[in-house]
């Protein structure tokens, strides 16, 4: 028998302050739910928000035990939270996503390996840990990408490779790190499902999003009927929940999959959080992925997500706060003008390139429309 759930009024506590704290933390409140936030960083995004915010290091014994002493349960919204950390708290209280979950998640050769074992095929990949392994490299692999096996994110830690003496230089660069070599895809697209599973097996999923990177960070996000062929989007849905049922895992879980030139789908990577691409959740669903950690976290039922309008979220980066070297507040007057316009933004108290700041949901009643707002927006955004 699972554990009875925890009611509105109990504290959630959250490992790490970010945007996907601050966010999970909204949806919390927003159901009567109190909060609790660790994170070291006095103006966290998520820490500012927060009931109580507990400033501490990540693996401070004495911030972990206050954390664990208001909160009745933990998640955590950031990949790279320290797993003895979840394991010492999972100690004192429930802990979802576990820490063993998190810990496969956080090294790409761990990763890999839990895909395989769950039956769905990622690109072609060497690890590399030693000079054997590296100069053992098949051929096919190249031209390929450089991954640090732990750590990247964004597209950082990645580097292109045409050649074994570029490879070299390249793991050489990389510090000799442990790494993963992957072939260099043709992709046609890049597609993520977000699951939420419960502690007793109970499975839902958000529709497959369809998502465009920029210089290796998500940029866009497009989501409505027949945005991805049916099929791959069936397959997709298959492949995440069968990785999230593999790790027994409880809470929000994003698989990230390429669709190649061939139509062949392989799977890239998984966040044991919500994502960036499930953002458009929270204006083009009647559940967000935020109120599905929640409900995940306390046990509580999970229908299954229906979208109710077609959506495009479009990621505002600190870029957008620039107009050359010079500091602009982006036109958000012009922007909420639009029909089906949804801001969100974290909070940060500063801007900078590459930054994530927050994004925009355009809704619509078809695709054509969400489109169609969109456009119009990325054009006043310049
Ligand atoms: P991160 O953890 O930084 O998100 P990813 O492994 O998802 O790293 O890579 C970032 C982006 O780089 C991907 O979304 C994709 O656009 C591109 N990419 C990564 N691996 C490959 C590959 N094997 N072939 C082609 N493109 C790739
Ligand atoms: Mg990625």
């Amino acid at each position: 028998m699972s554990a009875p759930a925890i009611l509105p009024g109990a504290t959630l506590g959250v490992m790490g302050g970010g945007q996907l704290g601050r966010m999970f933390v909204h949806a919390a409140q927003r159901m009567g739910y109190f909060t609790a936030v660790l994170d070291p960083d006095p103006d966290s995004p998520a820490g500012r928000v927060s009931h109580r915010h507990v400033h501490a290091d990540y693996l401070d014994e004495k911030g972990l035990a206050e954390l664990a002493g208001c909160s009745a349960a933990i998640t955590t919204e950031f990949e790279n939270v320290p797993a003895p950390a979840l394991a010492k708290l999972a100690r004192l209280k429930p802990v979802a996503p576990g820490a063993d979950a998190v810990e496969i998640a956080q090294d790409r050769i761990r990763e890999k390996a839990h895909f395989s074992r769950c039956g769905v095929a990622c690109a072609p990949y060497a690890a590399i840990e030693t000079q054997q392994q590296l100069d053992a490299v098949p051929a096919a692999l190249l031209p390929g990408i450089l991954k640090t096996a732990r750590l990247g994110y964004d597209g950082k830690g990645q580097q292109r490779v045409a050649t074994r003496e570029q490879l070299a230089a390249a793991w050489a660069a990389a510090q000799r790190v442990p790494c993963v070599l992957e072939q260099l895809l043709p992709l046609a697209a890049e597609c993520s499902v977000i699951v939420a599973r419960g502690a007793d097996g109970t499975m839902v999923h958000l529709p497959p999003q369809l998502n465009l990177h920029r210089d290796g960070i998500l940029a866009v996000t497009q989501v409505w009927e027949g945005a991805l062929p049916r099929e791959q989007a069936q397959q997709a849905i298959a492949a995440a929940e069968s990785i999230a049922r593999g790790l027994d895992y409880v809470g929000v879980l994003c698989v990230e999959f390429f669709v190649l030139a061939d139509g062949a789908l392989v799977v890239n990577e998984m966040a044991p959080r919500p994502h960036n691409s499930g953002h458009w959740s929270m204006d083009g669903c009647d559940l967000s992925q935020f109120e599905l950690q929640v409900r995940t976290l306390a046990g509580l039922p999970l229908a299954p997500p229906r979208q109710h309008s077609a959506a495009v979220m479009l990621n505002l980066l600190g870029d957008l706060w620039f107009d050359g070297d010079k500091p602009r507040t982006p036109p958000w007057e012009a922007v909420l003008q639009l029909p089906g316009a949804h801001l969100h933004l974290y909070g940060k108290l500063s801007a900078r390139p590459g930054r994530k700041m927050g994004h925009l949901n355009l809704t619509g009643a078809s695709a054509q429309q969400a489109r169609g707002t969109a456009l119009a927006a990325a054009r006043l955004l310049g």
